[in-house]
């Protein structure tokens, strides 16, 4: 069939042209120059050991094919990458809204996964350590403490971590880190691991998810591996489990890992536990696993502030070795408070998209490229928020948001707040007249009327509502 033919008939088939020779070669050039992006998105090691080899195969309806040359290396591909991968390719052309991973043996192996020696695979089936080595999951390289910025919000988990990994000594155990998701916990995890990797390489340590913990343990009940499963866990320095929440609910597992702590904690060895709640506050755990969870130090980790946010965008610009204005950052970090992970991708995506289609970074591109993550994190205003910005601005109050008083100096900002409430949530006329102290729908009517008026007449109405606007929307 000729090329012309193909292309065709594959208008017949799919009506979107979206198979043609031409487009899959534009598809093909997009996904090459896309992975030339990976090294610096996802880091040197990451890219080598399993996203080098990655193929484009085909675009059709909506659908961008990718091949991993193994099974192992497509189940690791899309369970790291591929979120991230479709999200870029998505700020790179819209139509697409599917990335699926085959596999295809054919392709060449770039680079033989196992030359990573704690790979993603690595299954903790040898109990004698190499010095240095961690066992159990793959360690991210950049989790280091160098990149790890410190706020107000994770100074103690900071400490924590920092020392626990520098000393020899056990001072509090376990270490206990829980905190929201996309916060740092796996970060410091990690940066624990390196750390004592690198500083005390004697020490033995395994590191894995709660989840590759039960995962072992079945597997050592149903191959009656039992014995050398509790060597392999009793006999290290450092055990440190991170997303601890798996575990909880999960009888038997938490079972064998309560007994596991119990004969390291006798040994002195040190125990560092992550989740995303407190022991107190993780559901499904049996009493005297939570007792012993809090022996220890209970470190939380808070929601960012937007000092923190503006601190790590500035120190990843300064990683991926990009050109950000300050006013993009400063936009993103005030934009995007929901977690530390979205907030990098948003940054990874707005580096993409400018290297790949060129231009400078602005404010304007940056609200174009990430209009759907920002739509996402455009903060929902409340009406007690309304109030209580108003309140504040016209030294009244909060009470005389719902009081009868009609005096104009209480009158007019409850107004200006009806106003706002009218403006800026999805409530109803009744509503809104309901958390004014129940007033009908007819007076919130009026007031948002009265308020459109004197915002004409008046310029110092204008003026406060402007301001007013400005601050609830930031
Ligand atoms: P969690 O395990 O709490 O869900 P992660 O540790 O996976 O969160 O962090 C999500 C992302 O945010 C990671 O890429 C991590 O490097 C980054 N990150 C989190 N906290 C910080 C920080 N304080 N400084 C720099 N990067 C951070
Ligand atoms: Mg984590």
């Amino acid at each position: 069939m000729t090329a012309q033919k193909a292309y065709d008939s594959d208008i017949k088939m799919k009506g979107d042209g979206s198979g043609s020779d031409q487009k899959q070669d534009s598809f093909n050039e997009l996904w090459n120059s896309l992975k030339s992006t990976f090294p610096k998105l996802f880091g040197e090691a990451t890219y080598k050991s399993w996203l080098s080899s990655l193929a484009f195969k085909e675009f059709t309806g909506g659908r961008f094919v990718i091949a991993a040359p193994t099974a192992f290396m497509r189940d690791w591909v899309s369970t790291n990458c591929s979120k991230k991968i479709l999200e870029l390719l998505q700020s790179l052309n819209p139509i697409v809204f599917q990335l699926d991973i085959v596999v295809d043996k054919t392709l060449k192996i770039e680079k033989m996964v196992a030359t990573t020696p704690n790979g993603a695979g690595a299954t903790l089936s040898s109990t004698s350590f190499a010095e240095g080595e961690v066992i159990g999951s793959r360690l991210e390289p950049r989790y280091v403490f160098d990149n790890f910025v410190v706020g107000q919000s994770n100074e103690l988990a900071h400490a924590a971590a920092l020392r626990v990994a520098e000393s020899a000594e056990v001072h509090f155990n376990p270490l206990f880190i829980y905190g929201g998701v996309g916060l740092g916990k796996t970060h410091l995890m990690h940066a624990i691991a390196w750390h004592i990797k690198k500083c005390h390489p004697k020490r033995r340590v395994v590191y894995l998810s709660a989840e590759k913990f039960m995962y072992q343990f079945i597997r050592a009940l149903r191959f009656k591996d039992m014995v050398s499963f509790k060597e392999k866990f009793r006999s290290v320095d450092v055990l440190m489990i991170d997303d601890f929440q798996f575990i909880s609910g999960k009888e038997s597992t938490q079972e064998e890992f309560f007994h596991t702590f119990n004969a390291l904690v006798d040994q002195n060895h040190q125990i560092i536990i992550s989740a995303d709640k407190s022991p107190t506050d993780l559901p499904g755990l049996e009493e005297r696993m939570r007792s012993r969870l809090g022996w220890g130090l209970v470190a939380d980790i808070h929601p960012t502030t937007y000092e923190l946010r503006l601190g790590i965008l500035q120190s990843k610009t300064e990683q991926l070795n990009a050109n950000i204005p300050v006013s993009v950052l400063e936009f993103l970090a005030h934009k995007i408070a929901s977690n530390i992970r979205e907030l990098e991708g948003a940054l990874n995506r707005i580096v993409a998209h400018s290297s790949l289609v060129g231009g400078s970074i602005t404010v304007e591109s940056t609200q174009h490229v990430l209009r759907d993550i920002l739509r996402a994190n455009d903060r929902r205003v409340t009406i007690d928020e309304i109030q209580r910005k108003v309140a504040e601005h016209y030294h009244i109050k909060i009470s005389d948001m719902h009081s009868a008083k009609r005096m104009r100096t209480i009158a007019r900002p409850r107004q200006v707040a009806m106003y706002l409430s009218k403006a800026l949530t999805e409530a109803s006329l009744p509503e809104i007249g309901r958390k004014f102290g129940g007033r009908d729908h007819a007076t919130v009517m009026h007031a948002v009327k009265k308020v459109k008026e004197l915002m004409q007449e008046e310029r110092n109405i204008g003026e406060d509502v402007d301001l007013l606007l400005k601050m609830l929307q930031s």
